[in-house]
């Protein structure tokens, strides 16, 4: 059995703390606002156009998370289009703020604080993979072109953008990431 855990919003701080001292130093950024009831953070890899965007309802002002469950974390990895607009390339993962009935307030803390470190840590690497268009910042898909069936990255906006770049070795995890959301 899984239980709830209540994360004090300090703790929250100090991991996005230790995130922006990590990223900023290799020249990315590290960003939050509030929207609404949420705190929206964006990490940005250095030079990357998509970046890790998550959504959590710790600490809007209040000094713990909401006893509930049903409001799980969300992290997202995306680009920024032109507009500001987000433009997921993958499925939210959704991270629940539980931990194993058995440990201690203290030990449930730090056990979610891990795996939610982790799967930020996760989400960076896959934006770091993600290609973005050079016109509209969308990111772009693998396709086939029908004339001579060579493989390129074109932008996923297509037909209203027709951004396109070679496909690189590098790209490939990334075109995968964005078939799975088209
Ligand atoms: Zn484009």
């Amino acid at each position: 059995m899984a239980k709830y855990v209540t994360i004090p919003s300090s703790r929250m701080t100090e991991l996005f703390e230790s995130i922006r001292s990590g990223v900023t130093s290799r020249g990315g950024s590290v960003e939050s606002k509030v929207a609404g009831k949420e705190v929206v953070w964006d990490i940005r890899p250095p030079q990357r156009q998509a970046l890790v965007r998550i959504y959590t309802s710790l600490g809007v002002g209040n000094a713990t998370a909401r006893a509930v469950g049903k409001d799980a974390i969300r992290i997202v990895v995306g680009a920024l289009l032109s507009e500001g607009r987000f433009r997921p390339v993958q499925k939210a993962k959704r991270v629940f703020r539980t931990a194993p009935e058995k440990d201690t307030e203290e030990e449930r803390v730090a056990f979610f604080m891990d795996r939610f470190r982790t799967e930020i840590r996760n989400a960076y690497a896959s934006a770091k993979e993600v290609v973005a268009c050079p016109k509209c910042a969308a990111p772009m898909l693998r396709r086939t072109a029908k004339k001579d069936e060579h493989e390129f990255l074109g932008c996923s906006q297509f037909p209203k953008c027709g951004g396109t770049r070679k496909l690189l070795q590098n790209a490939k995890k990334a075109c995968r990431a964005g078939r799975e959301n088209n």
